[in-house]
């Protein structure tokens, strides 16, 4: 996919009757309608479906690689208390085209500068495994050679927990990276995170993700969002190695970007606020982890500045009143 979002008027190498045929279809789902640039160069993208629905598509880009973050859902519907997504509930599911033209805009936008896109996350608004059909058909165009010829290893999808969906993906796609948003080390920590409608028992997800590497033999990532006083001290810390020691995985230690408080779905009460770990806090966490034999890295969010950090993604177009920037 040389030229991904080239009109089909220009694409020559198909036959006359063909390109005017296809023209009136579209070249892609979403319209750029509007760009961000943080200080450390992460774009944050606003995308808007053929609907008026937005959503937020985020390239990150470091020393050795490009990865883009994509949006599964316009919205979620888990309503994490920590998420600025999760505030908005579930407008609608997005398409496997509509994920997969997230990634083609992004290929165009790092090519400006002279980047190729080489590594893809689910990570960005909505939850992928309750969206699963269109993520793995999104997976398969953007790992096809004919399409944008990525890795599969190079994909990684991040759930909240949704043990069939983990299962599932691992047969259908076993050599895509499962992440796992943990965020707890015992079931009343994370029901201060995840609201009840799509929490599972700890117990149940690590079962889910032990299946999953016994299907794909992929290492897990776990990730856990440090939360000052809620789920980062050295008790945490032992608990999460005990659960975990012995598995092949990585935890990956994510700061906490502040989202504005909202009201929460289905009437549950959350803390009034969160506050980042402090810093002590994280080295002494991941110490522990480590000390346990249990792999352990300090993810710094990118795109922070711009509400473009894990957990930050809520597709406001009111807010982007500065249009393309
Ligand atoms: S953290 Fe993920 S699952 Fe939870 S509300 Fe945000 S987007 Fe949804």
């Amino acid at each position: 996919m040389r030229r991904p979002l080239q009109p089909f008027s220009q694409a020559t190498a198909l036959p006359a009757d063909v390109r005017e045929a296809l023209e009136p279809l579209g070249v892609t789902t979403l319209e750029l309608a509007g760009t961000r640039t943080a200080p450390d160069g992460t774009n944050k993208l606003l995308l808007r479906g053929r609907d008026g629905a937005t959503i937020e598509t985020v390239i990150m880009r470091y020393r050795d690689r490009v990865t883009v973050c994509i949006s599964s859902q316009v919205g979620c519907p888990v309503g994490c208390a920590f998420c600025a997504t999760g505030g908005m509930g579930l407008r609608r599911n997005l398409t496997a085209a509509e994920m997969t033209d997230q990634v083609r805009t992004a290929v165009v936008v790092a090519a400006e500068d002279g980047r190729r896109v080489s590594n893809l996350v689910y990570m960005g608004m909505g939850e992928p495994l309750l969206n699963l059909q269109a993520v793995l058909d999104s997976i398969r165009v953007l790992t096809d050679p004919h399409g944008l010829g990525l890795s599969h290893r190079a994909v990684s999808v991040s759930t909240i927990g949704v043990p069939g969906g983990m299962i599932r993906l691992g047969h259908a796609e076993p050599q895509v990276n499962l992440a796992l948003s943990l965020h707890a080390t015992d079931d009343a920590t994370r029901a201060l995170l995840v609201p009840s409608r799509f929490r599972h028992p700890i117990s149940e997800l690590l079962e889910a993700a032990w299946e999953h590497f016994s299907i794909t033999h992929r290492k897990l990532l776990i990730e856990y969002v440090l939360l000052r006083g809620v789920n980062d001290s050295l008790d945490d810390a032992r608990r999460l190695a005990a659960l975990l020691r012995g598995h092949v995985v990585t935890v990956n230690l994510l700061e906490w970007n502040p989202v504005s408080q909202r009201a929460l779905p289905g009437g549950e009460s959350f803390p009034a606020s969160f506050r980042p770990s402090l810093m002590a806090s994280v080295v002494a966490f991941r110490e522990t982890l480590l000390a346990s034999h249990v792999e352990a890295v300090v993810r710094r969010s990118k795109g922070a500045g711009i509400q473009a950090a894990c957990g930050q993604l809520a597709g406001r177009a009111a807010e982007w009143t500065d249009g393309k920037t």
